[in-house]
């Protein structure tokens, strides 16, 4: 009888222990969790966000492997972590998908998760980046108010720790948080880029210039590096709004806008600053090079045949030139450059105006005093 009481008490006893170390299991996991998706609601970019799930989750759940597919199919993605500098195809773990086919051919139109053994036909195109494949996973697709966003694929070595008899809270509750922040951050880099972006030639803003001048002036004066600025009008142009229409006239912006590009270098910033008029910022080139590249802006318009409904026009461009050489400023900090070198190189515009149109006129360099206006006749 004693002997009953006391095995029924040891079998309640390690009943309990075991439970307790479930609560303390269960108590961690959310702790983890929480961390983890406080961590990830913080973020500020795309960049930060795939790095964290793809450098940071694997520690935080125990897992061996975890790779991140999106769905791309205007190849934005890559040009946004491109645009930042984030090399996306060298990223293990990061699958970007021009369609959405592949997951179609997995998933079907349901959207419910792949959970269990390793299957290679399933799994290799979500574990590709890996060579050593996990023997247990749970993929699992990401969307957000219907659309499909990719997969985000969790995997083990250990061939019991996905299968498809496993609660699956855990797993829903995590794509679900990676799902709403990946929408977020899709849409606050779409949203950065088109503030940035002026809507009728999609060349830059004025705005987009603005913040980037000063980072440029920074960049050259740690390098010691020149830095010049076109400032870009077309001749005439009401005219060929007078005569042709509004409409005529919005299809010449664009297609000077777009020669003008062609001409530069993908790094160089072209932006339209009003009306008719651009302005191009050249990292890395001296004051020689900018009357170069300027030439050869102008030619480019003037042998533009720009189509229009029924027949085509060309038009002409006046140019004008400034440099900032950083040595040569007695007060490298001052704020004041980049307003003194479109200044500059507006003041040239005008007398380029004034020469006759269609040529290009140096402004020359930045002086260590305000210009007031006054610029150098060439
Ligand atoms: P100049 O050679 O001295 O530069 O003469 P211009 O006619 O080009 O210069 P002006 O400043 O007299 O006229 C600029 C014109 O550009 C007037 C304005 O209606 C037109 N414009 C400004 N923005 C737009 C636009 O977005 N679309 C169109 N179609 N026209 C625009
Ligand atoms: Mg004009
Ligand atoms: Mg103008």
């Amino acid at each position: 009888m004693e002997n009953d009481i006391n095995t029924d008490l040891f079998v309640l006893q390690s009943h309990l222990e075991g439970m307790l170390d479930r609560v303390k299991l269960n108590s961690t996991t959310l702790h983890r969790f929480q961390a983890f998706e406080m961590r990830l609601l913080n973020l500020n970019s795309l960049a930060e966000m795939i790095d964290h799930i793809l450098d940071d989750a694997r520690h935080y759940f125990d897992l061996d492997v975890i790779s991140l597919c999106l769905i791309d199919e205007k190849g934005e993605i890559a040009k946004y972590l491109n645009d930042d500098g984030y090399e996306c195809h060298s990223k293990k773990g990061l699958i970007l998908l021009d369609n959405k086919n592949l997951l179609l051919s997995i998933f079907g139109l349901t959207i419910h998760p792949y959970i269990g053994v390793y299957k290679n036909a399933k799994c290799d195109e979500f574990f590709s980046g890996f060579a050593e494949k996990p023997a247990s996973v749970a993929i699992t697709p990401l969307n957000r108010r219907g659309k499909y966003l990719g997969t985000l694929n969790l995997g083990s070595y250990q061939t019991d720790r996905f299968s498809d008899t496993m609660a699956t809270d855990f797993v829903d509750h995590l794509v679900s948080v990676v799902s709403i922040c990946l929408e977020n951050n899709l849409n606050f880099e779409t949203m950065r880029r088109t503030s940035f972006v002026d809507s009728l030639t999609g060349v830059n803003n004025r705005r987009f210039l603005e913040q980037r001048i000063v980072e440029e002036l920074d960049r050259c004066r740690r390098n010691a590096d020149p830095i010049s600025c076109l400032f870009l009008d077309i001749d005439y142009f009401k005219v060929v709004n007078d005569k042709l229409g509004h409409h005529a006239g919005d299809r010449v912006l664009c297609a000077v806008a777009s020669a003008i590009k062609t001409q530069l270098r993908s790094n160089d910033v072209l932006a339209r600053y009003g009306g008719e008029e651009f302005v191009a910022l050249l990292s890395n080139i001296n004051e020689v090079m900018a009357l170069e590249i300027a030439e050869r802006i102008r030619k480019t318009i003037q042998s533009l045949h720009i189509k229009l409904d029924e027949d085509s026009i060309s038009v002409t461009i006046s140019i004008g030139s400034s440099t900032y050489l950083p040595e040569s400023s007695a007060f490298p900090g001052e704020s004041d450059i980049s307003t003194r070198l479109i200044k500059l190189a507006d003041s040239a515009l005008y007398v380029a105006k004034r020469n006759g149109r269609n040529r290009v006129e140096n402004g020359g360099v930045v002086s260590e005093k305000p210009l007031f206006g006054k610029v150098a006749a060439s």
